[in-house]
């Protein structure tokens, strides 16, 4: 098998199986984002433990693409502090899956789960942080993703 072919079974089998697929109900802050061209609509739940993400999932629905990301990027995102989780890159979560020339009209697909999480991080440090200066770089890292 190519590369290709290892990438495109792996996006296959993580949209039917997606990994932490679901809800935290006692979640410490969550964010909903959707991308209307291809119909992906996603919420990422976080529990955030001191400066650690100590769990997070995403519900909702999306293309295969879409659902391979989020389960790539919350895998990533996972356990790590909220310092590494908000220097996640595209590169980062197009890497794992082999999807770094992606055509522009998919990109949101892939990229959807990253722009909800950097949107839920900044919400929620918004919330907690005294200063603002550097949780509006975050929104701006959001809004720039595609
Ligand atoms: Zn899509």
């Amino acid at each position: 098998m190519s590369n290709a072919d290892i990438y495109h079974e792996m996006i296959i089998d993580y949209s039917r199986n997606p990994i932490n697929y679901g809800k935290i109900e006692d979640h410490d802050v969550t964010f909903h984002d959707s991308n209307p061209l291809c119909g992906d609509s996603i919420d990422i739940d976080m529990k955030i433990d001191g400066d650690k993400v100590s769990d997070i999932k995403f519900h909702g629905k999306g293309c295969a693409i879409c659902m391979a990301c989020s389960s790539v990027l919350t895998e990533i995102a996972k356990g790590k502090n909220i310092k590494d989780v908000r220097n996640i890159s595209k590169t980062d979560v197009l890497g794992e899956l082999g999807l770094e020339n992606l055509q522009a009209v998919r990109i949101k697909c892939a990229l959807l789960s990253l722009k909800v999480l950097k949107s839920a991080l900044y919400s929620y440090l918004g919330k907690h942080l005294e200063d603002s200066s550097d949780v509006d770089k975050l929104k701006e890292e959001a809004a720039s993703l595609y």
